[in-house]
This record gives C-alpha cells, sequence and structure tokens, in this order.
C-alpha cells in the first residue's frame, strides 16, 4: 500500500526522513502515527526510526536533544516541530516482566517493529509513503483488532505493561482483543502486580478517557486486571460493573476520572486520600480531585449557591457539570455558565476596598479583625447583599463594626 496524500504533520517531517537517507541510513515514520494515519485520526506525534546510531543521528543534525539516548532516542529539532529518531532496537533479555533497562541496536528495521506491542503499532511507512507491515497490522486495522506481535503469552511475559496498554487502546479506537490475544491477557494478568504503578497510572487514566471507554473499561474488569492494581479489590468487582452503566461520553480530566472512580466506590474522604496516595498521584493532582468529588456530592443535592460557584471556580464548577451529566443526566453547565458571569465579583482582587482602606476608615492597626471583615464584605458582595461600591462597603463597615 501507499500512502499519497500525506497529512502535514508528516511533510514537515519528511526532511528529517531525507536527511538520514541522504547520508546512507533507513528511516521511516512508526509506530501511532502511521496507526493513525491510516485510520485518518488526529496525529499526536511522528516518531521516526532509523538505522543510524544515536551519535551518527546527532552528526546529521544541527540542532538535537539527547532525550532518552541510552534507549537510542534523539529529538531533532526542525523550524516545523521536533521529531523523536530513535535507533531500530530490540530489547534484549525482559527482567521480571519489565521492559529491560538496556536495548540492542540493530541495523534492520525488521528487528524494531518484532519487539512492537501490537499488530497495528508494528507499522512503517517511508518517506514516498510506502508502508512496511510484517505482521498484517493493516489488516487487523480493517477488522479494528488489537493483536500482540508474535506470540501473546510471551510477549505480555516480556511486559505485561502491555496489557494495560491493551485496554487503553481498545477504550481510544474502539477496537476488539483478538480471541488468543485477549486469552494470553487472561492468563498472564496477574504479572501486572510487578509493574510500577506510574506507569499502570498513565494506562489507566488513558483507558478512562477515552471515547470508548465502556469497551476498554469492560475488557479491564473481565480480565481480572483490576485485582493487580493499586487498592482496588475482589469487593469492588460490583461497583466498578456498575460504572459500564454510564454512557460512553467522554471525561476529559484525570479529577474527573478519581472522582468518577470515587463516588461509584463510594469512599469516604480519608479512603479516597488513602487510594491517591496508593496510586502515586501528585499533592496538586489530589487536591483537584477531591475537589471535583466534594462538589459532586454537593451539587447533587441541589444547584449552587452563589458563594459555592465564586469559590469552586467556573472551571471546577463546569468539571463538576460534565459529571452530574454523565451520572444523572442533569448537567446544567449553561446555567452555571451563565450565573457564574452574573456574579458580582470573580474574585477577592476585584472589590474597590483593600485592607489598608479598612484600617484608616476605620483607624484602627492590623490585626485579625482585617481578615474577618474582608470575608463579610466578600460574602455580601457576592450574595448580592452589597454594593462593589466605596462608599457603600463602608457604610456597611460602620454598620458591622457596631455589631462586633
Ligand atoms: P499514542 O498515539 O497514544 O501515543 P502510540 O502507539 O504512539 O499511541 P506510545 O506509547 O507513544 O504509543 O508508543 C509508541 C510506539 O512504541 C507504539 O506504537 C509501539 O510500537 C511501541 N511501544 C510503546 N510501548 C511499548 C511496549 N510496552 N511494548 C512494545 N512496544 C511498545
Ligand atoms: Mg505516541
Amino acid at each position: 500500500m501507499i500512502v499519497e496524500k500525506f497529512p502535514s504533520e508528516f511533510l514537515r517531517a519528511k526532511s528529517v526522513l531525507g536527511s538520514l537517507e541522504q547520508a546512507g541510513f533507513e528511516a521511516y515514520f512508526v509506530g501511532g502515527c502511521v496507526r493513525d494515519l491510516l485510520l485518518s485520526k488526529p496525529i499526536h506525534d511522528v516518531d521516526i526510526a532509523t538505522s543510524a546510531y544515536p551519535a551518527e543521528v546527532k552528526k546529521i543534525f544541527r540542532r538535537t536533544v539527547d532525550v532518552g539516548i541510552e534507549h537510542g532516542t534523539v529529538l531533532v529539532l526542525q523550524r516545523g516541530g521536533s521529531y523523536e529518531v530513535t535507533t531500530f532496537r530490540t530489547e534484549g533479555k525482559y527482567q521480571n516482566y519489565r521492559r529491560p533497562e538496556s536495548v540492542s541496536f540493530v541495523r534492520s528495521l525488521e528487528g524494531d517493529l518484532q519487539r512492537r506491542d501490537f499488530t497495528i503499532n508494528a507499522l512503517a511507512m517511508n518517506r514516498i509513503g510506502e508502508i512496511t507491515d510484517l505482521f498484517a497490522g493493516q489488516g487487523d486495522l480493517e477488522k479494528k483488532l488489537l493483536r500482540a506481535v508474535g506470540e501473546a503469552c510471551e510477549r505480555f511475559n516480556e511486559d505485561a505493561l502491555r496489557m494495560m496498554r491493551a485496554f487503553r487502546f481498545v477504550s481510544q479506537l474502539g477496537f476488539a482483543i483478538e480471541e488468543e490475544t485477549y486469552q494470553a491477557i487472561v492468563s498472564q494478568i496477574s504479572l501486572l502486580e510487578e509493574i510500577s504503578t506510574e506507569r499502570i497510572q498513565v494506562e489507566f487514566l488513558g483507558m478512562m478517557v477515552g471515547e470508548f471507554r465502556n469497551k476498554g473499561l469492560k475488557a479491564f474488569i473481565e480480565t481480572d486486571a483490576f485485582l493487580y492494581v493499586p487498592v482496588l479489590s475482589e469487593d469492588h468487582r460490583d461497583a466498578l460493573l456498575k460504572l459500564l452503566e454510564l454512557p460512553d461520553e467522554l471525561i476529559y480530566t484525570r479529577s474527573q476520572v478519581w472522582a468518577l472512580i470515587a463516588y461509584f466506590l463510594k469512599f469516604s474522604k480519608e479512603e479516597f486520600k488513602h487510594f491517591l496516595r496508593e496510586w502515586k498521584e501528585s499533592r496538586t493532582n489530589s487536591k483537584e480531585a477531591q475537589l471535583v468529588l466534594k462538589c459532586l456530592k454537593k451539587r447533587e443535592k441541589g444547584f449552587w449557591t452563589k458563594e459555592e460557584l465564586y469559590h469552586t471556580g467556573l472551571t471546577y464548577a463546569l468539571l463538576t457539570e460534565e459529571l452530574l451529566q454523565l451520572i444523572f443526566r442533569r448537567g446544567e453547565a449553561q446555567r452555571v455558565k451563565e450565573e457564574f458571569a452574573q456574579l458580582a465579583i470573580k474574585s477577592r482582587s476585584e472589590i474597590v476596598v483593600r485592607g489598608g482602606d479598612l484600617q484608616r476608615e476605620l483607624k484602627r492597626s492590623p490585626g485579625e479583625w482585617l481578615g474577618d471583615m474582608l470575608f463579610k464584605i466578600e460574602s455580601a458582595i457576592v450574595n448580592g447583599d452589597l454594593l462593589n461600591d466605596y462608599s457603600a462597603i463602608i457604610d456597611f463597615l460602620t454598620q458591622l463594626e457596631g455589631e462586633l
């Protein structure tokens, strides 16, 4: 097969292949970008594989960055973009069901394609659009099948993460897992235990934000994969199965993913914190996830008050509405946008009176009273009980002072 019309991402990268070829090396587009091109899907990054060794690649291009030179990857910077150029490689001996630390460079494309995970990811395309397809990946693209390259059991034994990747690709592409590959996953799934949480997390989140989430998640549950990832156990099976009843509507952020899981698994605050820690989630991301869950639970009971909307902010309020829509079909994104737009202020910095003004007007030295008072002023303005106007605020103050 020859691809005749190159999307712009490839056109810009063609000169990189050209330079490598001119220097006497082989060079191809490989992996996800070729797959997505043949599926007419948007291209994320264009990866290039070459017979040139990293030192040779660096001699050919003026601007390069060593991003993973021990794995054979050099980033080539061009005016139109930057491209990862990786030397053809095999992965040598696998240890403990994980990808090896060291790789061996090879001079043939075939060796490189053999080490790839699935047939649809093992396609290469040269500068003139000719496809190299050693494992019938194009047929599998047509049949919408995810099939391991070579002997499936062996491949999952080499690197157990590939099983999580399978669920992620199912969810992104809506493909089915080919029978032998599926059976291999079922038999090898406990090896997931050997994989670092960080790598599992990436694929799990990828699976949860895919267009065909339910398909990926169904395989994740039915193969018992969930038993070998942090925290989840047999006790959670029914709650996880309930997630499959949700419509296949996109979830966009990791905070939504975690909040959704916590909601369905009925985590307490402490349990959720523990879960996020075990999944090696960063402090910032954990905070965001906990906020979304809190909002979701509050919002379940009724619409936002002005103050809730103000303190939560539009971004998180909208994330919450998306979850509400997904779970209960009653998200009110438009109303939230309108009500947020109508808030008298969007942040404390918009209040026309500052701390210094308060001290001067009330002739008082700074102290705790200042924060309290600003907070009261802020609430009153947000609730529409006070105009954000200098003299109105000062009047309100004198009244307040009388009460304090
Ligand atoms: P995406 O578009 O989501 O990035 P991708 O196919 O490009 O998908 P990457 O994780 O970026 O996925 O990997 C690039 C390529 O490297 C894959 O297409 C596959 O050929 C190969 N690959 C990545 N991880 C593995 C692995 N664990 N085992 C074997 N091959 C892998
Ligand atoms: Mg990629």
